[in-house]
């Protein structure tokens, strides 16, 4: 599916966005955006017909939840902001939102007004040439999250978040989308879905998968840099996961390549989720 998804950049988002990272949306657009969509974003402006254009393209990660339910969030892979603003009108004349109008809806001008919208594969093209893109560009991860290799995955996720700023790291910091995220998700494919501290594999959950919960070694509220990549996140279980931020005499911390766990029950060093020891896991599991 190909989407258009508005995002003002001219001023503030009212939405808790970070463009080309993360998109928020109302409930009601839930059926229209879906994990693999490729979208192109549009800057609207109810006054200014100038401020009306398209600047960048993406594909959709997963979309969760945001806490209060009335709201979503789209991780977005594969950001590529254009190198120039495409205009709405098309340089023939009509909008480039109107070509092939019918595969997407009955009228031929879009309601600018919805913030998702669906756009044909000939408008969605037209408008990534007139912005001198490759109309390819996307395309191969818009299979990231049906990944065969969750680590292919992992790779691109650290590649991202490694790259992030310091306010979209604190943006998803802020609103604990590393919880059921992309990461964990792979992390739990690549090393089963238990604790790495005790092997318990947690309890069972209403979908049938197991609760495992993702801790991060250098906390995700010191904002730095890689805070959520694989190296710097273990799976615990509840129990040794309470144990890290609440035990009396509990000490978790990084060492080289090393994680030194210091519970009342485990005294142990695991290494470091890095992908090359991912790797090293799966190999020997495959
Ligand atoms: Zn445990
Ligand atoms: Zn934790």
């Amino acid at each position: 599916m190909r989407i258009i998804l508005s995002q003002r950049i001219d001023v503030a988002s009212e939405y808790e966005d970070v463009p080309f990272s993360v998109y928020h949306f109302p409930k009601r657009y839930i059926n229209q955006i879906h994990p693999g969509d490729r979208f192109i974003y549009y800057q609207g402006s109810r006054y200014k017909k100038d401020h009306r254009y398209y600047f960048g393209c993406g594909v959709i990660g997963n979309v969760e939840p945001d806490p209060t339910g009335e709201y979503f969030y789209a991780e977005i892979f594969e950001g590529h902001p254009f190198k120039h603003k495409v205009p709405i009108y098309h340089p023939d004349g009509g909008f480039y939102e109107s070509i092939d109008f019918a595969d997407v809806r009955n009228k031929p001008n879009p309601s600018w007004q919805n913030s998702i919208r669906k756009i044909s594969d000939r408008a969605f093209n037209a408008i990534l040439q007139s912005a001198d893109m490759n109309i390819d560009v996307g395309n191969q991860s818009s299979q990231l999250e049906s990944n065969n290799n969750p680590i292919d995955t992992l790779k691109e996720l650290n590649k991202r978040f490694r790259t992030l700023s310091a306010q979209e790291r604190s943006k998803r910091i802020q609103k604990h989308l590393d919880r059921g995220s992309s990461v964990t998700k792979a992390l739990k494919s690549v090393l089963g879905a238990s604790c790495q501290i005790c092997g318990w594999s947690g309890f069972a959950k209403k979908d049938g998968s197991n609760y495992i919960e993702a801790h991060h070694l250098v906390q995700m509220s010191e904002k730095s840099k890689g805070s959520l990549c694989t190296e710097n996140i273990i799976l615990a279980c509840p129990n040794c996961h309470r144990e890290i931020h609440y035990g009396k005499n509990a000490d978790v911390y990084g060492d080289g390549n090393l994680i030194c766990i210091d519970l009342s029950n485990h005294k142990t060093k695991i290494m470091k989720n890095t992908i090359a020891h991912l790797e090293s896991v799966q190999n020997i599991s495959s």
